[in-house]
């Protein structure tokens, strides 16, 4: 890429003809700080090793971006609040649409789980997306894995909620007896009648 000056060309980043030149910049060209990852409260500290932006329009001619890249972070423990140390991958692909209304109106059953739609209006700051992309991989609930084993035993799920239609019994029936009261199961009972 060439030299443009300092940061300026990424304050209004152009994501539709970045998109349409099949374009890519990444760590090894660019410098970014990211504030709001140094500031967040529940970060306590981070190092991002490396990103990359690329894009391209597809087959359906939808411009998609893809935000890729690892970092490395401390994150409070929501068990215990010490930090805990994780290194996350990160990628995501987002198609591009003009509007909020597209946006919606968009039917996501048709893309993987990498993938998600955007509305991007005008020109965006770069450095600014990327980090919501680096703050969206963060973990919802950072735990250590000692810490995890104790929050486990209130908070697994045992499998509940998938609604199989299949009859048969599956083979984890018959192990030691639950203890404690399903919060949902009788919600999914009533969920079921009323669908009648
Ligand atoms: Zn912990």
């Amino acid at each position: 890429m060439r030299q443009k000056g300092p940061l300026k060309q990424f304050d209004e980043f152009d994501a539709w003809s970045f998109s349409r030149l099949g374009e890519r910049i990444g760590s090894d060209e660019v410098k970014f700080d990211f504030p709001r990852l140094a500031e967040d409260e529940n970060i306590v500290s981070s190092t991002v090793e490396f990103w990359e932006v690329s894009a391209r329009v597809n087959a359906k001619s939808e411009s998609v971006v893809r935000f890729k890249g690892r970092f490395n972070a401390e994150l409070s423990c929501v068990v215990c609040g010490s930090g805990v140390e994780y290194a996350i991958d990160f990628e995501r692909h987002l198609v591009l649409v003009t509007s909020e209304a597209q946006a919606d109106a968009y039917d996501e059953e048709t893309l993987d789980e990498h993938t998600d739609v955007v509305a991007c209006p005008g020109a965006i700051n770069l450095r600014d997306w990327l980090e919501d992309e680096i703050l969206l991989a963060c973990p919802m609930f950072p735990k250590h894995d000692a810490c995890a084993e104790e929050a486990g035993r209130s908070w697994r799920e045992e499998g509940d909620g998938e609604e199989n239609t299949d009859e048969s019994q599956d083979d984890t029936a018959g192990g030691p007896t639950q203890e404690v009261q399903r919060p949902f199961a009788n919600l999914s009972d009533l969920l079921k009648g009323s669908k009648k």
